[in-house]
């Protein structure tokens, strides 16, 4: 008998107490806050959806692994397992590790762009975008049409336009192009996974032009899983398997292990090119650390080795994607729009048209995403006009394409029940989604000021 439930594919052996907290409590620390859900005390949530990101569970084996880390500064044993883990998945030539996703952008930014040239990508991540920005180029979207369309189901929704990426090469000109991304899957875009064919077809576009080619690979583990699942011809194949193939066609890739390394912290950069490699070490080497830890702790390597392995596991995976999609039936089944089909890490909810009565210059994400604090003391992340809207000098702003709140699930952490009751808050929200009001900016810094910014209710 082949039963249908999809159960945890673990056991629960250590556990860390929810606080439990009422809507005045709530209420106050929101007024604390400034309206700004980043500002919020752990203790203060009672389910924590704002990242999947460092907020994973790490199995046994990891922790038994981190027993195991060599502190040595200078070639730790812990290093060479972390890079035989991310060789053998990627088969990239230098493995330089970064504390987090980001200094692996940073340090690649800083040395491949410039002011006035371009990266293209499906979507840029918040961070990606920023440290592009941050020495002076632009970062350009290059998504599919589909890609935009909240409603619209489509198999892999995080695809780049090809035909976009030729006429964006031929406009722009190939020198002033460092570098192509595709991000798998595509987080800013809903977690929407790129198909292997798309995989394919961008890489030979670069390599056509002499464009270095890499993944913004956060989730490939996710995104193999959507290959097996919805792509003909990978249904036989296992899940390293299809990764191996993603990374192949790539010249390399940024990493953020908090992400599908399973692990509380960590990241890397990856790349063939020897000269580049040189010069991202340099520069590692100055800021984040020497190349054999760089930034991380001798038990974080072990952690990150582990967590490769465990993400590719075909219970794991098809229970983390089960489990996404659960919650998207029972909130569709609600009435509540979200993105479809549910994304591989979060349910993205349409806050645009779950709130129509919102104009987008009043943020019904950031409205949406507090009102789930408030009722539920549930926390979710705003990612519409707030993250990705563009201030102008006179005040105003173009506002981002969508009013996203995304409700991200921390791997292997909360239980079926959970997430039922995520879903019943959602439901009692959409029921009195009348009474919820805009927003208003009262502070914000000049970059990334979805962390930080203040805000007021209308
Ligand atoms: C999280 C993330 C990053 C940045 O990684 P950090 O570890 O948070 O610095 C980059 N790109 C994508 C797609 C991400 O999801």
């Amino acid at each position: 008998m082949q039963f249908k439930t999809v159960i945890e594919p673990f056991r629960i052996k250590s556990i860390e107490p929810i606080q439990f907290t009422t809507r005045d409590d709530h209420l106050a620390s929101l007024q604390r806050a400034k309206y700004n859900l980043f500002g919020l005390h752990g203790d203060e949530v009672l389910v924590d959806m704002l990242t999947d990101s460092g907020t994973g569970a790490m199995s046994n084996q990891q922790w038994a692994g981190m027993l195991l880390g060599d502190e040595s500064y200078a070639g730790s044993r812990s290093f060479y397992k972390f890079e035989a883990a991310v060789q053998d998945i990627t088969g990239f030539k230098h493995v330089i590790p970064t504390h987090q996703g980001r200094a692996a952008e940073r340090i690649l930014f800083s040395i491949i762009a410039h002011p006035g040239c371009v990266i293209l990508n499906n979507n840029h991540f918040d961070t990606t975008r920023a440290n592009i920005e941050y020495v002076g180029a632009e970062a350009r979207d290059l998504v599919i049409e589909e890609g935009h369309i909240p409603g619209l189901i489509h198999p892999f929704k995080g695809c780049m336009d090809v035909e976009l990426l030729r006429q964006t090469i031929r406009e722009v000109g190939r020198d002033n192009i460092p570098l192509v991304m595709l991000t798998v899957t595509n987080n800013s875009g809903g977690g929407q996974p790129v198909s292997m064919a798309n995989i394919r077809a961008v890489s030979e576009v670069c390599h056509e032009h002499g464009l270095p080619f890499f993944l913004d690979a956060c989730r490939f583990a996710e995104n193999a899983w959507f290959i097996k699942t919805r792509e003909d011809g990978y249904r036989d194949k296992t899940p390293l398997q299809i990764a191996q193939e993603m990374f192949s066609y790539a010249d390399g890739c940024t990493m953020s292990a908090k992400k599908d390394g399973l692990a509380n912290i960590g990241g890397f950069l990856a790349l063939n090119n020897d000269d580049l490699a040189m010069q991202c070490r340099n520069l590692l080497i100055l800021t984040e650390g020497f190349p054999t830890y760089g930034g991380l702790a001798g038990y974080d390597l072990e952690a990150v080795a582990q967590g490769l392995r465990e993400v590719l596991d075909e219970h794991y995976l098809e229970y983390r994607v089960r489990t996404v999609a659960y919650l998207a039936e029972k909130t569709v089944s609600a009435g509540i729009p979200i993105i479809q089909p549910p994304g591989g890490h979060a349910l993205f909810i349409d806050a645009k048209a779950m709130l129509p009565h919102i104009p987008v210059y009043h943020y019904p994400a950031q409205a949406l995403a507090i009102a789930l604090y408030l009722e539920g003391g549930i926390r979710g992340v705003e990612i519409g006009s707030v993250m990705f809207g563009k201030p102008h000098p006179d005040g105003t702003e173009t506002p981002a394409q969508m009013e996203l709140v995304r409700l991200a699930f921390p791997r292997r952490t909360f239980t079926q029940s959970h997430i039922d009751y995520v879903a019943e808050v959602l439901t009692y929200i959409h029921s009195i989604q009348e009474d919820i009001r805009g927003v208003r900016i009262t502070w914000q810094p000049p970059f990334l000021r979805h962390f930080t910014a203040h805000f007021e209710p209308l």
